[in-house]
């Protein structure tokens, strides 16, 4: 299967053809924008302009290189997605090791090209790093670029630790090969070292209209949903369409989790401690984060709906509404989903 289109974004489609076009597009940018709004499917078009046969410019979609890019099957396209750290204990070893797990995961985004969040422990290691710098620098395979995409930038592991992937990798940025363009995404861009921040021209991605959510919804998922529940997928989604498409299976899992939950809370009857000890793992870490979601949704609607009456009750769900917040940030690093759960129910209770 290819990659699915790319809906809305028609001025920002324009702009980036017009720089691609005029080949001002610059060597290292950094796409930021909420998480799902398709930041890296933005990249791969981008990828796909700079490596087009006809191009550099808007991806005529149909020649040789556009259908390998489309295919995930550029050899000249490296996309950089965070993996589980490699096991190998010799760092050439663990080169390979990255390699190894990358190409699995394109192999799984070319039978199912709606990819989810990374799993929550995985990273850009060390390894991967490395396997960047080495490939920057060797001569493309194919065409006269080389593209790299490095998304959710915020799990390089050169934020925590080694020097020397940190110089690896700043060196490539601040001066990258002529012939190589390098894109990196991140929903978060202070999440980012300074000093690679720096070093790239950032570009925002906005949201979608629920509109282009809907046509998306309808037209690429395989079994829409529909009426009142399609809405509530739309309402969720706030304009990205990977949120829309965390709730794929149709259950309204996350939604019910969050009703269960603020029903607890406000019966004070700790009947949460049992259910956030209970949960399953919450190994799909999306269900989480998806719950945590549809909870500040519920607690937006209620202060909207008392917005006027004022008071304690709204001053109480605004400081819940952060609180939730804040546990979705953890969520996606390596906070342990259960115990968040349980100090965000406790906090809740005095909030609301
Ligand atoms: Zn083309």
């Amino acid at each position: 299967m290819s990659l699915r289109p790319i809906y809305g974004q028609k001025s920002l489609l324009d702009r980036l053809a017009g720089a691609l076009a005029s080949s001002r597009f610059p060597q290292a940018v950094l796409f930021t924008g909420p998480a799902g709004v398709g930041k890296q499917r933005l990249a791969l078009w981008v990828a796909q302009g700079l490596l087009c046969l006809n191009g550099p410019g808007a991806p005529c979609g149909s020649c040789s290189h556009c259908r390998q890019v489309l295919g995930l099957g550029h050899p000249d396209l490296h996309w950089f997605v965070p993996i589980p750290r490699p096991k190998a204990g010799d760092p050439a070893k663990q080169v390979e090791e990255a390699q190894e797990l990358l190409g699995e995961v394109m192999a799984q985004r070319r039978s199912d090209p709606l990819w989810g969040r990374p799993e929550g422990l995985s990273s850009h290691a060390l390894a991967s790093v490395r396997l960047f710098h080495r490939l920057a620098w060797m001569t493309p395979f194919s065409g006269a670029r080389k593209v790299f995409i490095l998304g959710d930038a915020e799990r390089l592991i050169v934020q925590e630790a080694s020097q020397e992937a940190a110089n690896a990798l700043l060196k490539v940025l601040e001066e990258p090969p002529a012939d190589t363009t390098i894109i990196v995404t991140a929903a978060d861009p202070h999440a980012l070292l300074p000093t690679v921040r720096s070093r790239l021209v950032a570009i925002r991605i906005p949201r979608l209209t629920d509109d282009e959510v809907r046509a998306f919804l309808k037209a690429e998922v395989k079994t829409p949903p529909k009426g009142a529940a399609l809405e509530r997928r739309i309402l969720l989604a706030e304009g990205c369409i990977g949120r829309a498409l965390r709730t794929e299976d149709g259950s309204d899992g996350p939604d019910r989790a969050a009703a269960l939950l603020l029903a607890a809370v406000r019966e004070r009857n700790r009947s949460w401690l049992p259910m956030a000890l209970a949960q399953p793992p919450w190994a799909a870490r999306g269900d989480f984060t998806g719950m945590l979601d549809a909870l500040a949704l519920t607690l937006r609607d209620e202060v909207r709906r008392e917005a006027g009456g004022g008071g304690q009750k709204i001053e109480g769900r605004l400081r819940a509404i952060k609180r939730v917040e804040a546990t979705r940030e953890a969520a996606q690093g390596n906070a342990n989903p259960q115990l968040a759960l349980a100090v965000l129910a406790a906090d809740l209770e005095a909030l609301l």
